[in-house]
């Protein structure tokens, strides 16, 4: 199929301390850190991305991390819950661990059939481990999360929003999802054309006040497609629904465009090519600042301004 959407791309949130960010991504969750450059759009900020090995798409996880930018506020027309896909039988190695490193979690719980650990990064990003027997992907392997525990990339995530209806029928008729179950307010829609980080939780709460963003919350979520063409496709029924659309614009590791869904939350078409082996090895992915060709000439610059990281 010429228009097939497969599922996440990545997600992209807000962060306060960079240090502290790295620190948890990397070190307590256990994913690689595959990727530090700069936003594009604002190069005096780091952008980090985490993933898997590789940094495939559906592992995604990245950052922008503002120093001194207030916590955002939880609401709808937002991504209110990140899900990672993780082993049956692992709940309790994370449970503890995040005793052990004072992470804010739940005890695990029940919905859909699944059982899922609700926990919470250090500026109060809600994140979810569901155990899920089915997740053939490789994961990144530290010194202390091994194989039998470790993440292997997206689950899926939550949608909160005053109206669900116009956002349900985006993702059934132009990105490829089909409606699963409903239990109560929370509508389950699952990828056609993937069968990893395939899942988006439609939460319908119509008294919620709108989000506000700052630390701690989901910026946008990105939508995978292979190439340029498929992107290409996918993007004329976007703008035939009537949806504002961005041109393609070049991310040196993806190629993107984004629309604001009907229920507010900022969407993105994303590329699988290049990667994130684009400008570096794979051996050495997250080493060194990678700048795109519009702010090497800010190199010197940046390398003194942004914060010091140690790992
Ligand atoms: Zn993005």
């Amino acid at each position: 199929m010429g228009d097939t959407v497969k599922g996440l791309h990545h997600i992209t949130a807000i962060a306060g301390d960079a240090q502290k960010n790295l620190d948890f991504y990397k070190n307590i969750l256990g994913l690689r850190f595959v990727k530090k450059t700069v936003n594009f759009d604002d190069p005096g900020t780091y952008h980090f991305y985490f993933g898997n090995e590789k940094g495939e798409p559906g592992t995604i996880l990245t950052f922008f991390p503002w120093q001194n930018i207030p916590r955002g506020t939880k609401g709808a027309g937002q991504a209110t819950e990140t899900m990672f896909s993780v082993p049956p039988g692992s709940l309790e190695f994370w449970k503890n661990r995040f005793e052990k490193e004072n992470i804010i979690y739940n005890n695990p719980s029940t919905r859909f059939n699944e059982t899922y650990l609700v926990f919470e990064d250090p500026d109060g990003l809600k994140l979810a481990l569901v155990a899920n027997g089915d997740d053939n992907r490789t994961p990144w392997i530290t010194g202390d999360i091994s194989e039998e525990n470790a993440l292997r990339g997206f689950y899926g995530t939550a949608l909160t929003l005053s109206t669900y209806e116009a956002t349900a029928t985006v993702l059934t008729d132009l990105l490829g999802y089909e409606h699963l179950e409903t239990h109560v307010n929370r509508h389950r829609y699952m990828s056609k054309n993937n069968a990893n980080a395939a899942v988006i939780d439609l939460v319908h709460l119509p008294d919620e006040n709108a989000a506000g963003m700052g630390s701690g919350t989901v910026h946008h979520i990105a939508f995978s497609v292979k190439d340029t063409a498929t992107q290409m496709n996918v993007r004329k029924k976007i703008e035939a629904h009537g949806l504002h659309i961005t041109p393609q614009i070049d991310r040196d590791y993806f190629k993107s465009l984004y629309f604001r869904e009907p229920g507010g939350v900022l969407f993105e078409i994303a590329t699988e090519d290049p990667g994130f082996t684009a400008d570096e090895a794979l051996e050495n992915l997250g080493r060194d600042l990678k700048l795109p060709a519009q702010h090497e000439h800010l190199r010197s610059e940046l390398e003194k301004r942004l914060p010091q990281l140690t790992y």
